[in-house]
């Protein structure tokens, strides 16, 4: 198949904008007359300092980070943050107390990773629904005295998304934003921690971005492996070892999209767009059901499904043939997942929604 008949629904790693991949393209074999590719270059030289500098300077400016914050580009996935935070921000083996709220798969992996360092509380969680909702500020059990307080913002297996950021008094908040980051504008000084990893909506698989309060920084548990610990990477500006070069060049690039495309402002009214035009189709339809419920769902992963496991294999498999790759829900869900991150252009959501009509009128009595 060619580029131009694919829309790429994977939910990750995802699609990227082919004018980014058209540049890294050109550049692929001498960067700016270098006479190299980024990915062959010193990380200490100046033509890359030069790319590292300006894509965290991009980054800043996309979500306005105030000077209290760092912006670090690390590697590990967004994974090891599961175990970075605890162990950065519990400050004392088996000492520390932080409350979660566990509202999906990677909240659920968190939370049994953060258990191996100190106490949990969880502060809230969505399994008796499948986690099909996001719980309200109401609902959550909230310990004043807590180190931090941790939630991923976007659900990216179910499909819910919070739709308001905890007000949690001083407790300082860690938010996992790896699939709706850069989707809408955030408040980063409401927060102590936000991180990333990149292959959702912002660069290649291996680099995960964390955004974090410097005060929060240096108080490490004593055994923390010297590159898991922020003090460190804060002081080293992300270079303790050789970064993932060729990921931030590639962030950099997409940032440069995403100013064309009105910032991260800009990408809240497309992406509103976009998913409004698959739910409303959903909640009219006579054979489809969204799985999230309303007032919990994810602009980034919308899940549904018939509620007939054939016609939903017969609906990704006509799908793939139209080339609407990828519509295939996790394992742990069924049905079906669209990933519409940033980069998905609307006319693919529009095509997808065609195929839904056809699929619908073909597949109902
Ligand atoms: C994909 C994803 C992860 C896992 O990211 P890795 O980079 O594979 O470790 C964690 N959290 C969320 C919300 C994700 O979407």
């Amino acid at each position: 198949m060619k580029r131009e008949e694919v829309f790429n629904f994977s939910a990750g790693p995802s699609v990227l904008p082919t004018e980014v991949l058209e540049i890294a393209g050109k550049d692929i074999l001498n960067y700016g007359g270098s006479g190299m590719s980024v990915m062959e270059m010193s990380h200490r030289s100046k033509v890359y300092l030069e790319i590292f500098e300006s894509t965290k300077s991009k980054m800043k400016s996309a979500l306005s980070i105030p000077d209290t914050h760092e912006v670090l580009f690390l590697q590990g996935g967004a994974s090891l943050q599961f175990s970075m935070i605890p162990m950065n921000l519990m400050h004392e083996l088996g000492k520390g107390k932080a409350d979660y709220a566990v509202t999906g798969n990677f909240a659920t992996i968190a939370t049994k990773e953060a258990k191996k360092y100190g106490t949990v509380n969880i502060a809230a969680s969505s399994e008796d629904k499948n986690h099909t909702y996001i719980p309200k500020q109401s609902d959550l059990k909230l310990s004043p005295d807590a180190d931090y307080f941790y939630y991923c913002a976007n659900n990216t297996i179910y499909g819910t998304e919070w739709q308001y950021v905890p007000e949690t008094g001083n407790v300082p908040i860690c938010c996992d934003m790896s699939s709706n980051i850069l989707s809408k504008p955030v408040d980063v000084s409401k927060y102590g921690i936000i991180f990333a990893g990149a292959q959702k909506n912002m660069a290649p698989a291996g680099l995960t971005v964390v955004i974090i309060d410097k005060s929060l920084a240096g108080k490490e548990m004593s055994c923390t492996p010297l590159m898991m610990s922020y003090q460190r990477m804060i002081e080293k500006d992300s270079m303790y070892n050789t970064p993932p070069c060729w990921n931030i060049y590639m962030l950099g690039l997409v940032l440069d999209w995403l100013g064309k495309q009105g910032g991260v402002e800009g990408m809240e009214k497309i992406k509103k767009e976009k998913a409004a035009l698959l739910y409303d189709f959903l909640d009219n339809s006579k054979l489809f059901k969204a799985c999230a419920e309303p007032g919990s769902r994810s602009d980034m992963n919308i899940t549904f499904r018939t509620g007939d496991e054939e016609k939903d294999a017969g609906f990704c498999k006509g799908a793939s043939a139209k080339g609407l790759t990828n519509v295939k829900g996790h394992r742990n869900v069924g049905g079906m997942r669209a990933s519409i991150y940033n980069a998905m252009p609307i006319e693919g959501v529009r095509k997808l929604v065609e195929y839904m009509k056809e699929f619908e009128v073909s597949n109902c009595v």
